[in-house]
């Protein structure tokens, strides 16, 4: 029985996703298919919707669940499971990061949810792909613990936490490239070691994890044979006991790396030496505030110094550098924060330590599990005021410094994704309620 998963994105984007790839490895010899926002049909078997018995969503975003609608109506596929008639729809069940921050009103949508990951929910899916009717595939599932169904509430079901894990490129999918640059997919660690208050990434995932060493190293030296580039996944990969191992053992061939995180305090002397062998151009610098005080405040442990030495590590081996920041964290004023900003960069001139550095900003968006989850983000006019207040400080540097905002509409959304219940969720994601 052929699984079939939806990834609410385009295909790029569904093909650089871990979840994506760890479902096509983990149910491989069911021979899976994948529809995406941008395929009307399955991108290997050409798998219609409407005539799959199994269909999986993984949700990675808040704003994914817009483009569910879009695919759902396309398929003539009816978004709430009360209007589909039993045993002429497939079977719907959700998953991903998205759904884990906020399953309640999900129930609404699909047969069921299942929370948490996905490693140990392996063997109960095959199980139910092997069973012969959709009674016994919903008697099943309701004795998963992590499954959410109509019938149980909040305190009735537990996220699925992972024992062992290594997740990289499904061999199917990798032929297909990825935003990565084609580059192999692996993930070797989960969580974060830091406890930054507007955080999922530790707070969902709880303590930070490694995934199983000798299948890393096995897969990284696979790639390294076949000459093929490597890109590592985790909140936090320095924080892995073999990342330089890895790092190493790619700069001596040498094979191209992409990272998705390092911390500033990660980014040394030796590391930036073999990040450049990798072909690494730019290294983002997650400053989140430039006010220690407030970097204090969200304990995100990261003093002036370790900037501007992860910044003159940066300079020195020609490698960009990108400073993220988070715009309204909680008790903070826009224009100071903004000011802050300012000062650091000029600060940054000073010590010329800009290199072709460009900047990232995004508002503070609360999300569910973090201790920040019930503060309020900033107005649309306070993130404009922000917005202003760098762009003109940016004037001062020449406009050197390229600055990108992050939507505040978007933001908005993705926040009510996280927190809204029921029938408005549902009102949302439809475009009945704008967001406005
Ligand atoms: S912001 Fe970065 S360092 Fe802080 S908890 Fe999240 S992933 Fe870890």
């Amino acid at each position: 029985m052929r699984p079939v998963l939806i990834y609410p994105e385009n295909r790029d984007i569904a093909l650089s996703n871990l979840a994506v790839h760890w479902f096509f490895n983990a149910f491989e010899k069911y021979s899976p298919d994948l529809i995406t926002l941008d395929s009307e049909t399955g991108v290997i078997h050409g798998s219609r919707l409407d005539r799959s018995p199994f269909v999986f969503v993984s949700v990675s975003y808040g704003l994914s669940f817009f483009n569910l609608v879009k695919i759902f109506e396309r398929s003539r596929i009816p978004l709430l499971k009360k209007d589909r008639e039993k045993g002429m729809f497939p079977i719907l069940i959700a998953g991903g990061v998205a759904v884990m921050l906020n399953p309640e009103p999900l129930k609404l949508i699909f047969d069921a949810v299942f929370t948490g990951e996905g490693e140990c929910m392996e063997q109960d899916i095959i199980s139910m792909l092997e069973l012969g009717t959709r009674e016994e595939v919903f008697d099943l599932i309701g004795r998963f613990p992590y499954a959410l169904t109509g019938g149980k509430d909040h305190s009735e079901y537990v996220c699925a936490k992972a024992g062992s894990f290594c997740v990289s490129s499904s061999p199917v999918l990798h032929s297909m490239g990825n935003c990565f640059n084609d580059r192999n997919i692996i993930e070797i660690s989960r969580g974060c070691t830091g406890k930054c208050r507007f955080c999922a990434a530790s707070y969902v995932y709880r303590t930070f994890r490694e995934a199983g060493r000798p299948e890393v190293m096995s897969r990284v030296e696979s790639s390294i044979e076949k000459g093929e580039g490597i890109a590592l996944m985790g909140a936090s990969l320095a924080s892995c006991s073999f990342f330089d191992e890895i790092l190493e053992k790619c700069a001596s061939v040498p094979v191209s790396i992409s990272l998705s995180s390092l911390k500033a305090a990660e980014i040394t002397e030796s590391r930036a030496v073999l990040l450049k062998k990798c072909g690494v151009k730019t290294v983002t610098v997650a400053v989140e505030s430039a006010d220690e005080v407030t970097r204090k405040a969200i304990l995100k442990n990261l003093s002036k110094e370790t900037i501007f030495n992860a910044m003159d590590v940066l300079k020195r081996h020609d490698l960009r550098s990108r400073i993220y920041i988070i715009a309204g964290l909680p008790s903070t004023e826009p224009v100071t924060e903004a000011e802050a900003l300012i000062n650091l960069l000029e600060e940054l001139d000073r010590r010329k330590l800009l290199n072709g550095t460009d900047l990232s900003v995004a508002p503070f968006a609360p999300k569910p599990f973090t201790p920040y989850q019930n503060e309020q983000m900033m107005s649309k006019k306070e993130y404009k005021i922000f917005s202003d207040t760098v762009r003109k400080g940016l004037l001062k540097l020449d406009s050197r410094v390229k600055a990108e905002f992050f939507p505040y509409r978007e933001s908005v959304l993705d926040v009510m994704c996280g927190q809204l219940k029921g029938d408005d969720f549902i009102k949302m994601i439809k475009g009945e309620d704008k967001g406005d």
